[in-house]
């Protein structure tokens, strides 16, 4: 945020050496004896009888009693569920990734004949199934695990597996979008719709998930809610904005295994963040950026780097006086991290995605904001700008080399800050969503109200740490769906 004053030194690393010690990990209670409890509230959120014995995974989906414990955890709700009552969350719960709510922004879903019938694409992908879409014919093909629908808009007659089958309703273009009816899709691949017209809140369970949970849409009740696929075979990627108030912290979790952190939060946050990597199964971390040495960017990392082997360290030629900056160094040094000084157009080498840097040109010590890391990740066909707390220099800087800077997900440089996103340099980024990371009430007005405006006048929906808590982007390389943990 502030500019300081710095004095170089002539080796990054200094070699101050300190005892650190690692803190206890937080409990995250609320089990009796055996680790399990008795469900009495919100029951049916999670598909749970009132008063029935259970235990959490770790991945926080639950396991009743009786079932083994498998990595496909079955998500079919019991029968005899009720749901004329409106689901609420469960009671102050932990991130965890069960709770997972994806917003469908694009297209609400809709009801004709009594028939509900939800956006094509975004459903049959959200199932896991392969679509391919012919124009000529207005129809649509659907693939999953053996099951091939074929549906064409207008028409009664679908087909599962080639035989035909009459639907109640049609496939119908609805503001210009294929709706499907939302019954015959999911339960063509085993999996259940729930309607609940209080909250008018279609509710898809789709079997052999390991997050077959869905949430009640509290805040947006008119949408379609479902969570993504994690089975390891479906080669998703997970963008993880950890909500570390006035901060940054973004987790990039590639496919087998490949983990990249961007910024660890302010100091006290170090902890909150290694135990989100550890609820997400981190083993060791491929690659951390410290994108400036700015406390709310690296005041967390030594945690992080303490709690973690790291492969390669990046952080600008900026250097500051600062006792974080300094634990920082040692950090680095005593995890044996390589070290590895950012500079615009180099390459990360994590596998699984490309990851290229656009900034900075040259780190500048005595303008931190501006010697921000900056990388862009492409996965399949997707694409992320995480700019730090770059400001207009920089981005100025970025399209005068001839970066390709447009992104699917662009992380709005400094907290959204007025000096930041710049119309140039957004119309450029083209992105599809923003995200903020910023805290509530924070004493720097952030986000600025200029840059909102910019962004709504673009048509960018913005997702904010302060407002929606932690968001999770989930990729498989071809689709974005946003999901947030409020
Ligand atoms: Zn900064
Ligand atoms: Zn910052």
């Amino acid at each position: 945020m502030k500019k300081q004053r710095a004095i170089l030194t002539s080796t990054v690393l200094s070699a101050i050496l300190l005892t650190t010690s690692v803190p206890a990990l937080a409990h995250p209670g609320r089990t009796d004896s055996d680790g399990g409890h008795t469900c009495r509230t919100n029951c049916e959120k999670w598909c749970l009888q009132p008063s029935k014995y259970h235990y959490h995974n770790a991945d926080g989906s639950v396991r009743r009693v009786n079932e083994q414990p498998t990595e496909q955890e079955s998500s079919t709700p019991e029968p005899a569920q009720t749901w004329d009552q409106a689901p609420s969350p469960p009671p102050a719960p932990a991130w965890q990734p069960a709770n997972v709510k994806v917003k469908l922004d694009d297209q609400e879903p809709v009801t004709a004949n009594g028939r509900t019938l939800v956006p094509m694409r975004r459903i049959l992908e959200s199932l896991g199934a392969q679509l391919s879409w012919d124009q000529p014919t207005q129809s649509v093909t659907a693939t999953k695990d053996g099951v091939t629908i074929l549906l064409t808009v207008g028409s009664k007659t679908a087909y599962k597996n080639g035989t035909p089958v009459t639907l109640d309703q049609a496939p119908l273009i609805v503001n210009g979008r294929t709706v499907v009816p939302a019954r015959f899709v999911v339960e063509a691949f085993n999996g259940d719709v729930k309607w609940d017209d209080a909250t008018r809140t279609v509710y898809i369970f789709s079997p052999g998930r390991k997050l077959g949970i869905l949430k009640h849409a509290d805040k947006h009740p008119d949408k379609v809610v479902t969570v993504p696929p994690t089975e390891p075979g479906n080669k998703m990627a997970y963008v993880h904005f950890i909500d570390v108030g006035q901060a940054d912290s973004i987790y990039i979790q590639l496919p087998n295994h490949n983990d990249i952190l961007i910024d660890g939060g302010n100091r006290a946050d170090g902890q909150k963040v290694v135990d989100y990597l550890k609820a997400q199964g981190v083993d060791d971390l491929e690659a951390v950026i410290a994108t400036h040495p700015h406390e709310d960017h690296i005041g967390g990392l030594p945690d992080v780097l303490q709690a973690y082997q790291v492969d390669s360290f990046y952080m600008p030629n900026a250097v500051t006086t600062t006792r974080t900056f300094e634990d920082l160094l040692i950090a680095v040094k005593e995890n044996h991290a390589k070290t590895i000084v950012a500079k615009a157009g180099m390459k990360l080498e994590v596998p699984g995605a490309e990851e290229v840097i656009l900034a900075p040109e040259i780190g500048d010590s005595d303008d931190l904001n501006n010697s921000s890391v900056v990388l862009k990740l492409n996965y399949g066909q997707t694409s992320f700008l995480f700019t730090g707390d770059a400001e207009n220099l920089s981005e100025v800087q970025m399209l005068s080399n001839g970066y390709d800077v447009s992104a699917d997900v662009l992380k709005v440089g400094h907290h959204g800050s007025q000096y930041s996103t710049s119309k140039g340099f957004l119309d450029n980024v083209k992105p599809k969503y923003a995200v903020i990371s910023v805290g509530a009430g924070n004493e720097y007005g952030h986000p600025a109200e200029s840059t909102l405006k910019l962004l709504q006048d673009a048509g960018v929906p913005v997702y904010r740490t302060d407002k929606d808590g932690t968001v999770v982007v989930t990729t498989d390389g071809a689709s974005i769906f946003m999901s947030t943990q409020k």
